[in-house]
């Protein structure tokens, strides 16, 4: 076993502190990575505060995660020690389900094993995820890393990258379809950017006036404050596509209005209650009601590849690790600008 060092909240809505514990050896399969840079995902605060249910304590958190390798096992085929890899929201899948043939190891159905707040397969052992210097993941989870972008803005890319990309793929967005992108916060701004490189017209839905200049920055077209009747208004029947990244409940019939004929909504947020959606918003222009969840190990590595071709990075406010309460509570309030990244050398 290796000692390492974190930062984990002990129980349910316990702010983070300090932790020590142990991972395991690096087994024949296994790379060992120094983690340089953690982002902090809303999905963090949901886990550390039991949104969802069913949450592991003690918890350290972190799946977007970018580092470099320090040993490998023997059979390691791919990576060699030196190397800048990353790693998101998954460790483990199955490999042998149908999802997992398809390289869809997020819809595994044993089910995945989370980078942190899961179970490993053989020890049942809880997995302590990156915020803390050190990780072992095996090789076919592990991502690799170009080394012409800045790293700490490429964390990011690990979670909020690949969630956006995943379903901008999946539904076929290409040149001039028209993509709303609800919610301008961590996964948002990566959908606007990933969006527009893909040249579709880019609309942000926010419920933050202050924001309207960063998102034409980002590569937004058009920008709606969605307390705004009015300019509701003006995009009912709009849209081809919205990725809603809305991590708060809300009324989605509101939004569904701006869907276009066989429009689709993607649901990516995940607010602890479930939505109430009125059969005529669906039935009335044959909409759909999607969700979706990450992407495959595959698909994350072609997105990596896809931001290192057209310069793709996360737009971070850089934390040390003992502001990581502070950000969580902003990061609540929709105040982040537009994803924390911790640097993990202040560990
Ligand atoms: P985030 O950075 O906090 O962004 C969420 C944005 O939603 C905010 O910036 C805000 O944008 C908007 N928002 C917040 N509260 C709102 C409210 N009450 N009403 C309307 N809009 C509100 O969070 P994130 O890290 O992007 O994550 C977003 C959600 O996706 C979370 O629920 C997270 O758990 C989930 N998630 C899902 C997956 C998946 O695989 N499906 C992966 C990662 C994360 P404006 O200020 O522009 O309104
Ligand atoms: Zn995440």
């Amino acid at each position: 076993m290796t000692q390492v060092k974190g930062y984990a909240a002990e129980t349910a809505n316990a702010p983070l502190t300090p932790f020590n514990f142990e991972r395991r050896e690096v087994g024949p399969h296994d790379v060992q990575i120094e983690i340089l840079f953690c982002g902090v995902c809303h999905s963090d605060v949901h886990q550390v505060r039991d949104e969802w249910g069913g949450s592991i304590f003690p918890m350290v958190p972190g799946h977007e995660i970018v580092g470099r390798v320090t040993q490998v096992g023997d059979q390691v085929k791919n990576f060699k020690e030196g190397d800048l890899t990353g790693v998101g929201c998954m460790v483990d899948s199955c490999s042998t389900c149908s999802s997992c043939e398809q390289q869809l190891e997020q819809y595994c159905e044993v089910g995945f094993v989370g980078t942190y707040n899961g179970r490993e397969y053989k020890t049942q052992e809880p997995t302590y995820g990156g915020y803390s210097n050190q990780v072992v993941v095996d090789e076919n989870f592990v991502l690799r890393v170009s080394d012409k972008l800045d790293l700490a803005r490429v964390a990011p890319l690990l979670c909020a990258g690949i969630t956006t990309y995943s379903p901008l793929r999946q539904w076929k967005v290409k040149e001039g379809d028209r993509v709303a992108v609800m919610g301008l916060g961590g996964l948002g701004h990566m959908a606007v950017k990933l969006a527009a490189a893909m040249g579709a017209e880019v609309t942000v839905l926010s419920t933050s006036p202050d924001k309207e200049a960063d998102a034409k920055a980002l590569g937004a077209h058009k920008f709606v404050i969605t307390k705004d009747k009015d300019a509701m208004k003006s995009i009912q029947n709009y849209f081809d596509i919205i990725i809603n990244t809305v991590s708060a409940p809300l009324d989605l019939n509101l939004y569904l209005a701006t869907l276009r004929l066989d429009g689709t909504m993607v649901l990516l947020g995940v607010p602890p209650e479930a939505p109430q959606v009125h059969a005529f918003n669906l039935i009335s222009k044959r909409r759909r009601l999607a969700g979706s969840l990450i992407g495959g190990i595959q698909e994350t590595q072609e997105m990596l590849d896809f931001c290192a071709e057209h310069n793709i990075m996360s737009d971070i406010e850089m934390i040390p690790i003992d502001n990581i309460n502070e950000a969580y509570d902003r990061m609540v309030k929709s105040d982040v600008k537009y994803r924390f990244v911790i640097d993990m050398a202040t560990l």
